[in-house]
């Protein structure tokens, strides 16, 4: 049977995803931002909570794990590398280290840059990926604790993952994420149709997540700082993608 996932607002514009393999019952929730819309979202799908998959150690990722944990007793999976900075953690997990929910298989991809440990949890079998706060809808992270270059090859990890992956992150910032990005391809035909669907999506209070690698590939300007163009755009011809990307997300902070 193949998983279900279950998506909600957590905080003002955090998302809670829950991972639920129909077959055992297990349901993994992708970070704790807090516990009650956690509660109420297991609820509402009558799911049991049998583990908690940290991406990274900010406390609006990790800030319901203490009380859901007591609750329900739930295995907490976090990065090795942020351990010291995580409560209550009964697993410890770095690359190509593999998480068992039910019989959901995850792999983890480190994927540092926003923070040192970040990490990415990648269900190949059911082309799911939970990229916490390293890549957005049509934008990325903050890069809070790593470098450009160490962000850039954390995003391309994630962009080689198969095309009909599809992405769940940590955060619903993708109108202000699609703005930037014309600034960058105002001529980009993906981006502006994803911009019109972005109006759409969230003059009915929808979601615009998750997406897909195919979809970012397309308009995500984070993703496309090795393209010519993009390059060209910001009149860095030539330049390694690594300057690009670092240029690109330099405009991004500033906008
Ligand atoms: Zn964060």
């Amino acid at each position: 049977m193949p998983a279900e996932t279950h998506l909600f607002v957590c905080l003002k514009d955090n998302y809670g995803v829950l991972l639920h393999d129909p077959s055992t019952g297990a349901t993994a929730a992708i970070d704790a931002p807090e516990a009650a819309p956690i509660e109420a979202a297991l609820a509402e799908r009558g799911w049991r909570l049998t583990d908690i998959l940290v991406t990274h150690h900010h406390a609006d990722h990790t800030g319901g794990i203490a009380e859901l944990k007591k609750k329900h007793l739930c295995r907490v999976v976090a990065p090795r590398k942020e351990a010291s900075k995580i409560q209550n953690i009964d697993v410890t997990v770095r690359e190509g280290d593999v998480v068992q929910v039910g019989s959901m298989v995850g792999r983890i991809l480190e994927t540092p840059g926003h923070t040192a440990g970040h990490i990415s949890y990648w269900f190949k079998q059911d082309k799911l990926a939970f990229v916490g706060d390293t890549l957005f809808s049509v934008g990325c992270g903050r890069i809070l604790e790593g470098t450009p270059e160490m962000m850039w090859q954390s995003l391309v990890k994630i962009r080689n993952l198969p095309a009909d992956t599809q992405l769940y992150c940590g955060h619903e910032y993708t109108a202000a994420n699609v703005h930037f990005a014309l600034s960058i391809e105002p001529k980009n035909s993906a981006l502006r149709a994803r911009a019109e669907e972005v109006v759409r999506l969230i003059e009915k209070k929808r979601p615009t997540i998750p997406t897909t690698i195919q979809q970012e590939k397309s308009y995500n300007p984070f993703l496309r700082a090795d393209l010519h163009s993009v390059a060209g755009s910001i009149n860095m011809e030539g330049a390694n993608p690594e300057s690009v990307f670092a240029t690109i997300r330099a405009r991004k902070d500033k906008f």
